[in-house]
């Protein structure tokens, strides 16, 4: 395992002993009662958690993005659902605000998403546009100062908690891809409305949902970019986002593999502890040994980013190979709990069904494969 630096062990030590005294010992009770816990997320947003490698200048703390990677990795191990939370903020809705905002939009928008005032959400997909983001329905048409939205999106995380949102529509949708423009929402702009909470397999602590949009005039100083930037600047945010995705994944396997190690160490049938089977062994072996690589994937990624290297496809090969690892590991954990790994009083089922979303969002891993696969035979 590659040693943690002194700011990351702060970081992780920092987030752990948060989630100790206040995430673990609830979160059960929020996971059953569906329940996004605003104080909640506030405290955590308090931590600091969406400042750590945002410039000064916009209220950040210009540390390397592996300490953000470690912090978000620490807090999805003990409820995910507040992790997709702040990975959305900073992932989907900071990154493409620092990287295609002017300076007034960063001023306005960015600078409260990054303090943790505000909370952010990003909204492309819709029921007819998924993997093909391409698709999108929603148009946006300019008249004078002003664009006129209208249309709906599905599944869009912080839907209804969010107060910033990144929209995705079309100004010229005879152009396709190159006719998506990217709009500043907010949540008080007349004629946007949220639909009723998804019901979910999993990430039950965090809020999912759809957004209306009726004649919403979004004023002109509200575009994001240029006319047509907008496929550019979602596949280019999604980029680093799901090295976000990858940390949370990596941080679920890992909590899954300790919550085995304990657990068959504990649990006695046949007069000895779990633990003492080769097959638990066995099991857990391979385990950590995925952990391990899951791991180094993120490493390697936040790496690539860090030193300014492009990462689309690291960050792709990172994304299924962690949401993967994920899915097996926490799949694994279950089995090894035997019928306490199905029931929801133990922690094994809520990792593994929150994994499993790992493996779809921001991006399907068919997704990531068809951009590895592009990348070797371009
Ligand atoms: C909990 C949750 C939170 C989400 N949050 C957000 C959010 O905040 N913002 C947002 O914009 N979206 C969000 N999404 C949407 C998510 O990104 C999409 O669900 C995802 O991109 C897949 O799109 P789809 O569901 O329409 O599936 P589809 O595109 O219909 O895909 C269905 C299946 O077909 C496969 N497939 C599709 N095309 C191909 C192909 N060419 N080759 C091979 N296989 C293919 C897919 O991999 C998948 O297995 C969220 C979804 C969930 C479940």
């Amino acid at each position: 395992m590659i040693p943690l630096t002194e700011a990351q062990t702060r970081w992780q030590t920092k987030v752990r002993q948060f989630c100790l005294e206040k995430v673990e010992p609830t979160v059960i009770e929020r996971d059953k009662a569906q329940i996004f816990d605003r104080s909640l997320v506030k405290a955590v947003l308090g931590l600091g958690l969406t400042r750590i490698y945002w410039p000064t200048i916009y209220g950040g703390l210009g540390e390397e993005f592996m300490n953000y990677a470690v912090a978000l990795k620490e807090l999805a191990k003990y409820d995910d659902g507040l992790a997709i939370t702040v990975s959305v903020c900073v992932g989907l809705c900071c990154e493409p605000l620092a990287r295609f905002g002017t300076e007034t939009q960063k001023e306005r928008f960015l600078k409260p998403l990054v303090s943790g005032e505000a909370i952010g959400a990003f909204a492309l997909t819709e029921k007819e546009a998924g993997t093909d983001a391409s698709g999108v329905q929603t148009k946006a048409e300019r008249t004078g100062d002003e664009y006129i939205l209208n249309g709906e999106k599905v599944y869009i995380t912080n839907a209804g908690e969010a107060d910033v949102y990144i929209v995705f529509a079309m100004t010229r949708p005879e152009d396709g891809a190159k006719g998506m423009s990217a709009f500043i929402v907010t949540k008080d702009m007349v004629g946007f409305t949220v639909g009723p909470r998804d019901s979910m397999m999993g990430l039950h602590t965090s809020a999912c949902g759809s957004l209306r949009f009726n004649n919403v005039r979004v004023p002109a100083a509200n575009l994001l970019g240029r006319e047509g930037d907008g496929f550019k600047i979602a596949m280019t945010t999604l980029d680093s986002s799901r090295i976000g995705v990858a940390a949370q994944a990596t941080g679920l396997a890992e909590a899954a593999l300790e919550k085995s190690v304990a657990y068959t160490k504990e649990r006695v049938q046949f007069g000895k502890p779990l633990s003492k089977f080769q097959n638990t062994q066995f099991q857990l072996a391979e385990m950590a040994i995925q952990v391990e690589a899951a791991n180094l994937m993120l490493y390697n990624v936040a790496q690539d980013k860090t030193a300014g290297r492009p990462y689309t496809v690291s960050a792709s090969m990172a994304k299924k190979f962690c949401s993967d690892v994920a899915m097996e590991v926490t799949t694994k954990a279950v089995q090894l709990f035997g019928g306490y790994g199905y029931c929801e009083e133990y922690p094994v089922a809520r990792l593994m069904r929150n994994a499993k979303v790992t493996q779809i969002y921001e991006g399907t891993n068919e997704a990531q494969q068809m951009v590895v696969g592009g990348a070797l035979l371009r």
